[in-house]
């Protein structure tokens, strides 16, 4: 079928079937048969209507939010009517919010407009929320029913291997430099997760802004996706910031120990004032960051204290994602690992932060909740490390594919991530997510039916060295991790959970 002669309005201009393809309105499917042509061009057509109603409805909100915010919950609330499907609660938690100027969500969201860069924060609005949910969705929904496998809704991915610090238990200074994603493999990685309906894009390391010319060429070149970036922030100066706003889509999400004597503890005398020197050149170019935190049996208590997040914000971070520290590689330490009673801590204190902090708080081991257990494998992410190897997790380092042998597609059809495909969700209780920390027979399992290889290359580990590690952390966890799910997902399984700790306490 030769190329069907409509031009579809994309907001900025009208484009034809082909282009419109070309730029990954459509799955990644292209064949041609005219039923295919159809959902193309009604896709495209769909899309183009979100995107012209929602910088519409940005530009209303935009020129005086606190006035236009309110008013455009009247019309939500008058077109959603009264009907099952039409989210009563959710709308009228956001109404509380909006009508509160107290309220410490309300607080975050008017610090968008008060904090950040107008072209930066229309940026982030259209490249995350419109590109990456509402038009990417879609995209990879259908994507997921073509092909029968996950299709992520981020790509993590390691640009090198190099860093610049020689951080304690850091592979990356072992690694060096020797590793490194070209340019042209980033950008085709990139390209085909467009196709997919990916957006979003997560930088780790090594330290990714060894890099920087790279990632800000990426920036102008993808200048639909939001660019995340886990960095140690020591290479952010005068010059990359003024990048960043130039470009507009770089988030950098810094690592912090905690105050200084233990970040300088862990990363090197000096590097605390660096990151706080990065942290005000961000902040005096209204630039958005936010941070990141390994909570450990040893500064759990210091990483999660009020003081600590407090400082956070005064920093003006806009968000704070903590992991749970993870006994990966032949050197961990797995009495690192916090204990059942510390990691019910973090529970309950990141739960009480968010009802109070204007921060938006993220502890991954314990909000699977949200979004029903585990993401990795590609249900909605993965990650590509600077050897090319495609692993289902950031922490699981095993493989059955390299993005310079396979596509992206093929890479999500692979045994490995059909295992992660079948087997999700790994545990029913969302606070056991994980099939190696949690749940590590599964991985156990896992890795061996698919024969899936170790990609540390420093030192490979086995499946069964990693997994023996959680045996005991999982067994301590679980009867926790069960009162905990009980009491937050019913009333009668509250009460049956902690009618013994109330007839004890
Ligand atoms: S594999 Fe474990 S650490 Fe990785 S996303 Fe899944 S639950 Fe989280």
């Amino acid at each position: 079928m030769g190329e069907v002669p409509v031009r579809v309005l994309t907001g900025t201009s009208f484009l034809s079937m082909e282009t419109a393809r070309r730029r990954g309105y459509h799955g990644a499917d292209t064949t041609k048969t005219p039923q295919t042509e159809r959902n193309v061009y009604d896709m495209a057509m769909m899309n183009s209507v979100k995107r012209a109603g929602f910088r519409a409805l940005y530009g209303y909100l935009d020129k005086d939010p606190d006035t236009n915010i309110p008013k455009l919950m009247d019309w939500v609330d008058r077109f959603a009517g009264d009907g099952p499907n039409s989210f009563p609660d959710q709308r009228a938690a956001f109404r509380r919010v909006i009508e509160n100027p107290d309220n410490n969500w309300y607080r975050l969201i008017r610090s968008m407009w008060t904090d950040i860069d107008g072209g930066v924060r229309r940026t982030f609005f259209e490249n995350f929320m419109l590109n990456g949910n509402l038009i990417g969705w879609p995209i990879q929904e259908q994507a997921r029913e073509r092909y029968g496998c996950n299709i992520p809704w981020a790509i993590l991915l390691d640009p090198t291997s190099a860093c610049n610090l020689h951080c304690t238990g850091c592979w990356a200074a072992e690694y060096g430099n020797k590793l490194n994603l070209s340019f042209d493999e980033i950008d085709s990685i990139i390209t085909q997760g467009k196709q997919l309906g990916v957006y979003i894009y997560i930088y780790t390391g090594g330290e990714p802004l060894v890099r920087k010319d790279d990632l800000i060429a990426l920036c102008n070149k993808h200048s639909d996706c939001e660019f995340l970036c886990f960095t140690n922030a020591t290479l952010i100066d005068e010059d990359f910031a003024d990048q960043m706003l130039r470009v507009k889509n770089f988030v950098p999400a810094i690592s912090v120990e905690g105050f200084e004597a233990a970040t300088d503890g862990r990363r090197g005398t000096g590097v605390f004032q660096k990151v706080r020197r990065a942290m005000e050149i961000l902040k005096a170019r209204q630039l958005p960051f936010g941070t990141s935190c390994c909570y450990t049996s040893a500064n759990l208590d210091s990483i999660s204290s009020e003081e600590f997040v407090d400082q956070l914000v005064e920093w003006g971070a806009k968000f704070a994602w903590y992991f749970h520290y993870m006994p990966v590689g032949n050197d961990a330490a797995p009495e690192l690992m916090p204990s059942p009673e510390q990691r019910e801590q973090m529970y309950a204190r990141i739960r009480a932060y968010r009802n109070s902090k204007p921060l938006f708080l993220i502890d991954f081991q314990n909000d699977g909740e949200y979004v029903g257990g585990c993401i990795a494998g590609g249900r909605r992410y993965l990650h590509i490390n600077a050897n090319g190897d495609v692993d289902p997790c950031v922490f699981i380092h095993y493989s059955d594919s390299n993005i310079r042998q396979k596509s992206l597609l093929d890479c999500l059809r692979s045994p490995l991530f059909m295992a992660y495909h079948d087997g999700q969700p790994f545990n029913e209780n969302h606070l056991k997510p994980c099939p190696m920390l949690e749940n590590p027979d599964k991985l156990r399992e896992m890795v061996a039916r698919t024969n899936a290889a170790s990609t540390d290359l420093q030192s490979p580990e086995s499946a069964e060295h990693l997994c023996a590690k959680c045996d005991g952390y999982a067994a301590a966890w679980h009867p926790a991790a069960q009162r905990l799910w009980a009491c937050g997902h019913s009333r009668e399984g509250c009460a049956d959970a902690c009618a013994p700790r109330r007839q004890a306490g």
